[in-house]
């Protein structure tokens, strides 16, 4: 649950999850060249993939939509600053997105599938896309068969859903899409844009009065970044690019 302390903690930063300006554009490197003329990022946050986007694709129209004002304001300042004109930002719920079906040529979605469920969001935002359209999403995923109990239970009770990448491309083809490429984000792309500014700000929470669920939530953020400076050889982010088939 994303409440009001956690948004407070998660302020400010370049990116809401980990990924790289660099991860995103090996990413579009896998794609066809072809004219995406409209491009929908779902779950945004401030938008660093949004701007790689924007650059990579200036004759797009590129809609970029989040649940949170605060992170599209983020993205518009950074809009403005940069004279990019090409990017539509829309506040709504990934649930139930507020599009006609077959809006798009290309949905792109870093680090925020999860929020709906992988499965769910392959189905539910299949029908948006466009004939031949692409599925872009990162999500995280087991890098190995085997791995430490203490990461396994971690996961298990942070994120039970959670597969390994054979298991996400059973899921991807049976939802109707076909894979055309994939790419693990390195280890330095969770900490650089996300976890070092991230840890900045939790840094300075601790020895403030905090209540109990605050002192809860802080702790819970503290031990994802823990977990995975001792485990990344066993979990990251995934790209998964799909073709609708
Ligand atoms: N893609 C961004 C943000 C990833 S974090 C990046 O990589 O930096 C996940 C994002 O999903 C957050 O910005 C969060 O505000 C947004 N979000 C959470 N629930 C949502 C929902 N139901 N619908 C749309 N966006 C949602």
């Amino acid at each position: 649950m994303v409440d009001e302390y956690f948004l407070f903690l998660h302020r400010d930063l370049p990116r809401q999850g980990p990924g790289s300006s660099q991860s995103t554009h090996t990413v579009i490197d896998l794609l066809p060249q072809k004219n995406y003329c409209d491009i929908l990022d779902i779950g945004c946050g401030p938008g660093m993939q949004t701007m790689d986007l924007s650059r990579r694709f200036p004759e797009s129209r590129i809609t970029a939509l989040d649940k949170y004002n605060i992170f599209l304001n983020q993205l518009e300042d950074s809009c403005l600053d940069l004279g990019i004109e090409n990017v539509i930002t829309t506040q709504g719920d990934m649930m139930s997105l507020p599009f006609r079906p077959e809006s798009f040529d290309m949905i792109w979605s870093e680090g925020a599938i999860y929020i709906i469920g992988f499965e769910e969001g392959l189905k539910e935002w299949r029908r948006f896309l466009r004939k031949d359209g692409y599925l872009v999403v990162s999500e995280l995923s087991w890098l190995t068969a085997a791995r430490p109990p203490l990461i396994q239970a971690y996961w298990d009770d942070t994120y039970p859903d959670m597969q390994d990448i054979y298991e996400n491309i059973g899921m991807i083809e049976r939802a109707g899409y076909n894979l055309r490429g994939l790419y693990v984000i390195p280890p330095e792309d969770w900490d650089n844009d996300y976890y070092l500014p991230l840890l900045e700000n939790l840094k300075k929470e601790q020895g403030r009065p905090l209540t109990e669920d605050q002192m809860t939530c802080l702790e819970l953020e503290f031990l994802e970044i823990q977990m995975h400076n001792k485990f990344s050889r066993y979990f990251s982010y995934v790209f998964y690019v799909m073709e609708k088939a």
